[in-house]
């Protein structure tokens, strides 16, 4: 359990999270790629600043009501989280590992041939499926196919390079925090094992650090989404740019059935033009690094 700098609050995994559930609407588009952004840039109500201390973060540019949208934006990438069970590649559910559907392509555990997350690059995307199809799944070591799920979201992002490069120049643009990571001694040597040397032994060749920095980018910046026991993480171009905060001033929400999986960051509380805008992310490992990245100069740290 760890405690956040500044408020001092403890902090587990699952806790704090200002997330709602929300009923969405359906789409049955199965179309690959990005549909058009849902909010249009109307009466934009924030603006991004950057200083020496803080690094790039988000301020009302006009007063903000509570539960008034501030924006909405569609994923970058979408993947399994670390330490999942064995879930459908497409949409994050469950699998009953006694009956276990397989991708017609890959052969990797999907929960249907209608999952609604085939083909779509928040789920399993067809370059995926090109990919998986030369790293066949081991069915006769569950425990070490479950593990191998921890190089999916990082495989994710790498494969977006070739496939989607303006998605991959925005994921870039993101901080991994390697120094500070490195210097823990916990989450590097994880990392080690459970993705670079998985991608090592599926014989793709990504140079060591590059998936570092994509995992680090991860472990930063992914906000959680889904629920009811479909979680997966996701990665956003402008909510990481929210400060974190233990008592934030938004709530956010994903629609898990809307192409592209938006994420809306609402107001919970009234906004006066030039305030902060800020959230709580969902790792107890964000709040700590994210911290460093805004007052790293402050006192407050060591
Ligand atoms: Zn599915
Ligand atoms: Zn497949």
């Amino acid at each position: 359990m760890l405690r956040c700098i500044f408020c001092q609050k403890k902090r587990g995994r699952g806790e704090g999270k200002n997330k709602e559930n929300i009923i969405e609407d359906v789409h049955d588009d199965k179309d690959e790629g990005s549909p058009e952004p849902v909010v249009e840039k109307k009466n934009v109500c924030y603006e991004i600043r950057h200083s020496e201390v803080m690094g790039r973060y988000l301020v009302a540019s006009r007063d903000i009501r509570a539960g008034e949208v501030i924006f909405e934006e569609l994923a970058i990438a979408v993947g399994p989280c670390t330490g999942c069970g064995l879930i459908c590649l497409g949409c994050y559910r469950e699998l009953d590992e006694a009956s276990l559907a397989k991708c017609r392509g890959c052969k990797w555990p999907m929960c249907s041939n209608s999952c609604p997350g085939s083909g779509k690059y928040t789920g399993h995307s067809t370059y995926e499926c090109d990919t998986l199809k030369d790293i066949p799944p081991d069915y006769s070591n569950l425990e070490d196919l479950k593990d191998s799920y921890q190089a999916l979201m990082p495989l994710r992002c790498l494969l977006l390079k070739a496939a989607d490069p303006a998605k991959w120049t925005a994921l870039s643009a993101m901080e991994a925090h390697n120094e500070l990571r490195k210097a823990r001694g916990d989450i590097w040597p994880m990392n080690e094992k459970n993705v670079v040397q998985r991608m090592k032994k599926w014989g793709l060749q990504y140079d060591d650090q590059e998936i570092h920095t994509v995992c680090g980018i991860l472990e930063v910046n992914a906000f959680e989404v889904g629920g009811s026991g479909a979680n997966a993480r996701a990665l956003y171009d402008r909510a990481y740019l929210l400060a974190h905060d233990c008592t934030p001033t938004t709530t956010h929400t994903d629609s898990e059935r809307v192409p592209g999986r938006p994420l809306t960051i609402r107001a919970s509380v009234p906004h006066k033009a030039g305030d902060l805008i800020s959230l709580c992310y969902a790792y107890t490992l964000q709040g700590t690094l994210k911290r460093r990245e805004h007052i790293k100069h402050s006192k407050f740290f060591e």
